[in-house]
């Protein structure tokens, strides 16, 4: 169950929310209890259990098809469906919950916006691009919703930066040491921040925190996608979160990398970095590199390199890269030109207001004009 910075209440974060009548846990008369078994989640259980497509289901139907795993497949590996599965639930039956934290945000990702960062949102002004807040600011009342959530086995935390967020401190601090135990925390966060101690401290009544540092680049790459971050800044605090991990057993920290088309080249020296600063910290994560696949926004997604440069960048996939040979796989679709048009010319204008330069940190888009 994910509940949308909007405050809406849809199966998970990669739900198409508007293929379902809007359902928001703030400023309706209904309980979660009605909520969850109102007819739209009955007919998307339904149609679930009977292994039927659901249209809001598209990104996984997608990411599926192009071999990699999805959400959905990772959530049946870890709950699968049940034979007796019922129709009607109740809240503390439900194992997982998605939080947004709201949108604070220090950075200014290539691939983000305004919706999810703060920070973004003067770049759009800038470019000229409108944006209204709306209600996509109203964050749900967590404090209320969790303690019906009994059966809970794992939150993960979407922002936004979560250990900016005021929302998450509060309802991580809020959670009793008897829930804590039978609870994972999963968080992604951009690693340009460290939790405050009285958080790590927290962490410790756990049965085991997630923490996922997103990292799309080596360097001055990582700056340039993770915009206005600084490599010095990330290094150091992965650097603390390995060390952290050795003290406190429950702790674990992985990379987590978005493959699109500004890191494509360049993947393999994120694992070399992740790999050398476990070795300095004797740091034995269980968590590893993960490397997903950017689907929106699809103008900036791996497939639409230009033909002429797909041959070197499948030709790079580190052996090392979990999923090497689905990525690879992703690359070998028909590139559409029209998208990396698009991705040329939003490039350019962030670039321009940013006073970077894409050719600087991609070299081999430097002859781009040529291709
Ligand atoms: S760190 Fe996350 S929320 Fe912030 S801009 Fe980057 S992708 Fe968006």
């Amino acid at each position: 169950m994910c509940v949308t910075l909007g405050s809406q209440v849809v199966p998970c974060c990669q739900f198409e929310a508007k293929s379902i009548p809007p359902i928001h846990l703030k400023g309706e008369t209904s309980s979660l209890e009605d909520i969850l078994n109102s007819q739209t989640f009955q007919n998307l259980r339904d149609k679930s259990i009977r292994g039927e497509p659901i249209e809001g289901c598209h990104k996984c139907d997608s990411v599926e098809k192009s071999g990699l795993h999805s959400l959905r497949k990772w959530a049946n590996e870890c709950w699968p469906l049940q034979d007796n599965e019922e129709l009607q639930i109740s809240p503390s039956t439900v194992k997982y919950l998605e939080v947004f934290v709201g949108s604070v945000c220090n950075l200014k990702c290539v691939m983000c916006g305004p919706r999810l960062s703060t920070a973004w949102r003067a770049d759009y002004q800038k470019l000229g691009w409108q944006f209204s807040e709306g209600k996509e600011e109203q964050v749900a009342d967590y404090q209320s919703l969790l303690p019906q959530l009994s059966g809970l086995e794992e939150i993960k935390f979407v922002g936004g930066e979560p250990f900016l967020s005021q929302i998450h401190e509060s309802l991580l601090m809020s959670i009793s040491p008897e829930a804590a135990k039978k609870v994972r925390l999963v968080y992604y966060t951009n690693a340009t921040t460290m939790p405050k101690p009285e958080m790590i401290e927290k962490f410790k009544a756990f049965k085991e925190v997630h923490i996922w540092l997103s990292i799309d680049g080596y360097g001055a790459l990582n700056e340039y996608i993770r915009f206005p971050s600084r490599w010095s800044v990330i290094d150091q605090n992965a650097r603390e979160y390995l060390k952290l991990s050795t003290h406190i057993p429950s702790l674990q920290i992985g990379v987590h990398t978005t493959a699109s088309l500004y890191n494509i080249f360049s993947l393999a020296p994120i694992h070399q970095w992740f790999e050398q600063l476990k070795k300095e910290t004797q740091a034995t994560s269980r968590l590893v590199w993960v490397i997903i696949n950017l689907s929106h926004p699809e103008f900036l997604c791996v497939q639409h390199l230009p033909d002429s440069l797909k041959p070197k960048a499948i030709a790079l996939q580190d052996t090392e890269c979990r999923f090497q040979a689905r990525l690879a796989s992703v690359l070998k679709e028909p590139s559409q030109p029209a998208f990396f048009k698009k991705f040329l010319d939003y490039t350019a204008d962030l670039d321009r207001i940013r006073g970077v330069s894409l050719e600087s940190v991609i070299p081999e888009f430097s002859k781009i004009e040529s291709l």
